[in-house]
């Protein structure tokens, strides 16, 4: 005889048999920490709908966590609408349509927007404000006083589009110590990166590099062939504020295609925290074999700078080389090999000195039966 099975057990299985949902995947960049410094991937220039981008600002937040960003600024422009017959003009809006969602993946989310003036002065973010809504204003001077008063962090965005130059009103922006950095490089098609280089290291003003993005970012993942331009920041805790303090000290990196740009305090230890020599793996008359392990993100291009090591050397990121060294048999094997990282840039045309330490001891090649 045939037994009914109960309606609320067909329930019961339906919830417990349902395919559950896809979790979001997320793909970390992987720069070390240094020494007393978390290493945060930050994207500081923004767009959505609120501006002229394109897409929903909770969709920033969710590209920027699957590509292993920690922290944006979505930083749409205040005197600039194009969409305001469908969407708010509140300028806070942006920020908090996105905050929750950056609250529970954990990403930082910065208020910001983009003083847009016509060049020059040009176009200039501020980051880090309590309340945009007073900074719409004709008057720039008096936006980026009031930015400064709201504890907001400005800088000049792409500033050679356009025919742009430092003016008098760049002069007064810096002499009051509103404008602190400088986006060296602006999305992927910077043609201008290396003299806004130099112009930030003259003016002594915080290096940073951004997407500057308007349209979806179709890529999953951040990696050294296919990355958006960000700033690595240098904080000492992962948070707003930690990023914060960083920028105003100065403390950032840009990544830039296969570039990374700035000051040789940041990035010495970046490569250092990012290589490790091991000792011999094999030796033999005139020649020893060492393995260096690029531990970073970025493809390395090291261009000898002593007489010994291989005139070119390219470390691809996240990997392992064997490299050959020669020797004068008749003299010691080498311990140090000086190196330039062509594309570590310390300054427009100056890649960054290193030394390669092989370690002394030979490491044993006997296997263990
Ligand atoms: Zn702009
Ligand atoms: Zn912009």
């Amino acid at each position: 005889m045939k037994r009914l099975i109960p309606v609320s057990l067909f329930v019961l299985m339906a919830i417990l048999l349902r395919p559950a949902a896809a979790a979001d995947v997320r793909y970390p960049i992987h720069f070390p920490d240094l020494p007393g410094y978390t290493t945060l991937k930050c994207d500081f220039h923004i767009h959505t709908v609120f501006s002229d981008g394109q897409v929903w600002p909770t969709v920033r937040v969710r590209e920027a966590w699957r590509q292993g960003l920690d922290g944006i600024a979505i930083t749409d422009h205040i005197e600039y609408s194009p969409h305001k017959k469908d969407v708010s003009r509140d300028l806070n809006r942006v920020h908090d349509l996105a905050a929750g969602l950056a609250k529970q993946l954990n990403l930082l989310l910065i208020r910001g927007g983009e003083i847009t003036k016509d060049t020059p002065p040009g176009h200039f973010n501020t980051i880090f404000v309590k309340d945009m809504t007073p900074l719409n204003d004709p008057d720039i001077v008096k936006q980026a006083r009031l930015a400064d008063e709201q504890g907001g962090f400005m800088f000049w965005n792409h500033p050679l589009i356009w025919g742009g130059k430092w003016t008098d009103v760049h002069d007064t922006l810096y002499k009051n110590q509103w404008l602190r950095g400088v986006e060296v490089c602006n999305g992927p098609t910077d043609t201008h990166y290396l003299t806004t280089f130099g112009l930030g290291l003259e003016k002594n003003l915080t290096l940073l590099g951004n997407s500057d993005m308007h349209v979806p970012d179709l890529r999953t993942r951040n990696t050294a062939d296919d990355h958006r331009t960000m700033t690595l920041v240098f904080a000492r805790q992962r948070t707003v504020e930690g990023v914060h303090e960083a920028l105003l000290e100065r403390r950032t990196l840009v990544w830039f295609h296969n570039e990374i740009l700035g000051r040789t305090e940041w990035l010495a230890p970046l490569f250092e925290r990012s290589i490790r020599v091991s000792k011999p793996t094999h030796r033999a008359k005139g020649k020893l074999w060492i393995d260096i392990e690029n531990l970073s993100e970025a493809n390395m291009v090291l261009r000898r700078a002593g007489n010994v090591g291989p005139t070119n050397l390219t470390l691809p990121a996240r990997s392992v080389s064997n490299v050959e060294i020669r020797f004068d048999p008749k003299k010691p094997a080498p311990t140090e090999l000086p190196y330039t990282v062509t594309n570590f840039l310390v300054a427009p045309d100056k890649g960054l000195s290193v030394t390669l330490n092989i370690p002394a001891e030979v490491e044993s090649t006997k296997r263990e039966e």
